[in-house]
Order: structure tokens, then C-alpha cells, then sequence
């Protein structure tokens, strides 16, 4: 159920030197590695064998949040009703909600129908293929952006949701609160800087598998990882749970 992850912007006041991105030897042995595993284990999944941009739409907004197995169904169901922008576009907004249904966070088919009219009205039923005016749509941020790029333009263009945050901050060994301004603007960098120019396409998808099935969140398969050798957090060990202020006076009395 992955996050996305939005661009900090520039912080004001002092200052700080931001940490050094991987070198290029180990950027070429993560992307290596990385699609090795892709090539062996990345999942069938019906939105990585168009390059529709719609439809790639539909499977990013589906998929903030929300597991691989309750998309699919929807997915096919939303294509089949609403099968091009155009159609979305002139959909009743009940109608529309009610099809979206039972998937949850309701603000998301709002904003695919917005999307969808903008698209129609402004752009003649097309997605642009240009990360500025793809941020200018309301409902459309950095990570949806990139993955539009990425996926439906085969551009080189980077991506950041908690799966691969969580993937880039264990291997590459960052440091401070993950979720923090600070955290977030680095891994941004370095997942720009990884991005190969052959595969753009399956390296992106690979590090949300990876994240998603391998160096998951609560169980990661560190004794089995083809990045054990060289991941700065092998083996992850879950943070110890924080005691109780109650409980922490009474063991110390
Ligand atoms: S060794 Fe563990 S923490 Fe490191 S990438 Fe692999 S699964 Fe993730």
C-alpha cells in the first residue's frame, strides 16, 4: 500500500551541505542487481504492458494506498465503463463515485474526473508528455508525474513512493527521520541519480517490486537479498519498540 512521496520544496534559512549521492560504481551495481532480481521476479501486472498514458493514470491514482489485489478488479472495471479520457470526461460525478467504489479514499476518483475534463478541455482528451505541465493539473503531483513519464513516454524520469523510499534509505544507508524534509529531498536526488538510460521503464517498476515483496516494511528478506553484500542496513532490524513513560519510572524504581 505505498505512499506517494512529494517533492519537498526549497527550505528557507542556513544552509546544509546535502549528503553525497552514490558514487557511479555503486549506482551501476544497484541498478545491476536490482534488475537482475526484477527479471526473475517482478509481477505480471496488466498496466505494465500498455503505455496508455490514461491508463497509467488510473493504475497510479488506484494504487496510493491501496494493495495490488483489490486494484486489479477495479482497474478492469473503471477501463471497461470509462475506456479513454474522453469518456471519464463526460461522466456524471455520481456515476463516477459509485464506480469506484468500495476502493476507498474517495478524493482520488474526484480528482481522475478533474483530470480527465482538464485533459479534454485544454489538451484535446491527451495527456502532455512534460513533467510542468503534467504538475500543472490539479491531482497530478511529482510522483504521478514521474510515473507517467516513465511509463507511458518511456522517459527517464524518476519516482519516490515508501516502497522505494524505504528501499533507497536501507541500501544506500541515509540518515535521519525517513519521512523528514531533509530525508525525502535526498532520496529524491539519489533516486534521480540511479535511473538508468536503457530500462528506465523496468528499473522503476523493479524498485517497487523490490519494495514491495523483498525489503518490505515489517519483513524484509535480508538472509536471502541480492543486495546483502552491499546494503548499508544489512541485517534490518526493526527499531525497539519505545517503553512507556508509566512503565519506564516503575523498572527504573
Ligand atoms: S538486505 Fe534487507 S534491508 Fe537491505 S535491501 Fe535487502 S531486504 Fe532490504
Amino acid at each position: 500500500m505505498p505512499e506517494i512521496i512529494a517533492r519537498p520544496r526549497r527550505a528557507r534559512g542556513r544552509k546544509v551541505r546535502p549528503p553525497a549521492l552514490p558514487a557511479p560504481a555503486e549506482r551501476a551495481r544497484f541498478r545491476r542487481v536490482l534488475l537482475r532480481w526484477y527479471d526473475r521476479h517482478g509481477r505480471d501486472l496488466p498496466w505494465r504492458t500498455t503505455d496508455d498514458p490514461y491508463h497509467i493514470l488510473v493504475s497510479e491514482v488506484m494504487l496510493q494506498q491501496t494493495q495490488v489485489d483489490r486494484v486489479l478488479p477495479k482497474y478492469h472495471e473503471w477501463l471497461g465503463k470509462y475506456p479513454s479520457l474522453e469518456a471519464l470526461a463526460a461522466a456524471p460525478d455520481d456515476d463516477v463515485s459509485a464506480t469506484w467504489r468500495p476502493l476507498g479514499y474517495n478524493v482520488r476518483p474526484k480528482r481522475l474526473h478533474s483530470i480527465a475534463r482538464e485533459a479534454v478541455t485544454t489538451y484535446g482528451g491527451r495527456l502532455p508528455d512534460d513533467r510542468e505541465t503534467l504538475l500543472s493539473f490539479k491531482g497530478i503531483g511529482e510522483y504521478t508525474a514521474g510515473a507517467i513519464l516513465s511509463f507511458a513516454f518511456r522517459k527517464r524520469a524518476a519516482i519516490l513512493d515508501t516502497n522505494v523510499a524505504r528501499v533507497l534509505y536501507r541500501v544506500f544507508g541515509a540518515k535521519g527521520d525517513p519521512k523528514g524534509h531533509a530525508t525525502t529531498k535526498h532520496l529524491w536526488a539519489v533516486s534521480e541519480a540511479l535511473v538508468p538510460k536503457a530500462r528506465a521503464f523496468d528499473f522503476n517498476q523493479a524498485l517497487m517490486d523490490f519494495g514491495a515483496m523483498a525489503c518490505s516494511a515489517r519483513k524484509p528478506t535480508c538472509l536471502v537479498c541480492p543486495m546483502a553484500k552491499f546494503c548499508r542496513s544489512y541485517p534490518w532490524t526493526p527499531a525497539p519498540a519505545a517503553t512507556p513513560r508509566r512503565k519506564a519510572r516503575a523498572s527504573a524504581a
